[in-house]
């Protein structure tokens, strides 16, 4: 393996939030809480900014011990087609979501570069914001899907701990560390305006994976000063495969987490998945959390055919509707925003605009 990154090991950059991670500032969770809530307001207001996931496909090359599509699964695999894709799109639209999540497995023969670019081309057509977490790709493949209407990609490190992320990406093409790492970047300099990172909690030590969770997070929001960093926080679900957690994450913990990141990371993007139930997603949103999953379907298919949609790469907690989620987060005195983004600002960030300063 090459070697890590500076940040990934500069303790420095994680200084301020270890104490509260490990419970031994001063501050309650409540005092917490109380001061995560405020700065919340004061930089995003009452706004919280919804999206949906969409499948595009389950067919998968890699081998990774904790999730339903693993290659290893059996159950029939499938990929949406163009025409599939627009009527799933139809669906989403038609609740209200013009800010779309796409998902695919690692790259394959069925399911590589060119079917990804397709969709994003299909699915920029209606929504307005059209994110992609899928495989890791070249710069110039992510300049390809900023040109084609991407404004943002997600991926998880799931967890930092190489040692850990061997033995759990049993094989394919994620076994490899440190290509991983450093996707973030290569989106970046793509030109991809927004990154989303996270680590799935529950596959090694919260604390160290929190830390270095938060390194990863500084570490880009500051050498990429004017691209959008967001940041989520999945704890495992029970999916097929029947993966258990080695180091299970409690609700507390969680907690003292997304406030400590609030208070670290001020103007960062904090996002909670329909992972996790209605009441703790009722008690996060505002507090600290300023963008949450919506009505998801983790099947493919799931929104316009829900009956031949097949398996569930993981199961959702929250399966309320879009509009009882927004009663919710009313009720709450926050704004649910379906579309917080304008097509008119996509295509790739220029290079000059987007790094180094
Ligand atoms: S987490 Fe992604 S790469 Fe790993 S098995 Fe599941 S779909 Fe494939």
């Amino acid at each position: 393996m090459n070697a890590l990154p500076a940040w990934m090991t500069d303790e420095h950059l994680s200084a301020e939030i270890t104490p509260l991670l490990r419970g031994e500032s001063e501050e309650s969770l409540e005092q917490l809480a109380a001061e995560a809530q405020a700065l919340t307001l004061r930089r995003f207001g009452r706004i919280i900014s919804l999206y949906a996931p969409l499948y595009l496909s389950n067919i998968c090359s890699s081998g990774c011990a904790y999730c339903g599509f693993a290659s290893d699964r059996s159950f029939p695999r499938r990929r949406l087609e163009l025409d599939e894709i627009e009527k799933e799109l139809a669906a989403m639209k038609a609740i209200g979501i013009g800010d779309v999540l796409l998902l695919t497995g690692e790259r394959t023969p069925a399911a590589g570069f060119d079917y990804l670019r397709r969709a994003v081309e299909v699915a920029a057509r209606t929504m307005p914001r059209v994110a992609v977490e899928a495989f890791p790709m070249t710069v110039a493949e992510y300049r390809e899907l900023a040109e084609c209407g991407c404004t943002a990609i997600t991926i998880y490190q799931e967890t930092y701990d190489p040692d850990q992320y061997g033995q759990l990406h049993r094989w394919g093409p994620k076994k490899d560390f440190i290509e991983r790492l450093e996707t973030p970047e290569r989106a970046l300099e793509g030109g991809i305006r927004n990154v989303g990172i996270g680590a799935l909690l529950g596959l090694s030590d919260p604390v160290a994976e929190a830390k270095a969770l938060f390194r990863h997070a500084r570490h880009l929001s500051r050498t990429y000063w004017k691209a959008g960093i967001s940041v989520s926080f999945p704890r495992i679900q029970p999916q097929e495969g029947g993966y258990q957690p080695a180091y299970p994450v409690d609700d507390r913990f969680l907690v003292r987490m997304i406030c400590a990141f609030r208070i670290g990371l001020p103007d960062v993007d904090l996002v909670l998945s329909t992972r996790e139930s209605p009441l703790f997603r009722d008690g996060m949103a505002g507090l600290g959390i300023t963008r949450m999953s919506i009505a998801s379907r983790t099947t493919v298919g799931g929104y316009h055919d829900a009956d031949s949609a097949g398996s569930e790469q993981f199961e959702v907690s929250d399966n309320r509707t879009a509009e009882a989620f927004c009663q919710a987060l009313r009720a709450k005195n926050l704004e649910p925003v379906f579309k917080n983004w304008d097509s008119a600002y996509n295509g790739p960030v220029r290079k000059e605009e987007a790094s180094c300063h």
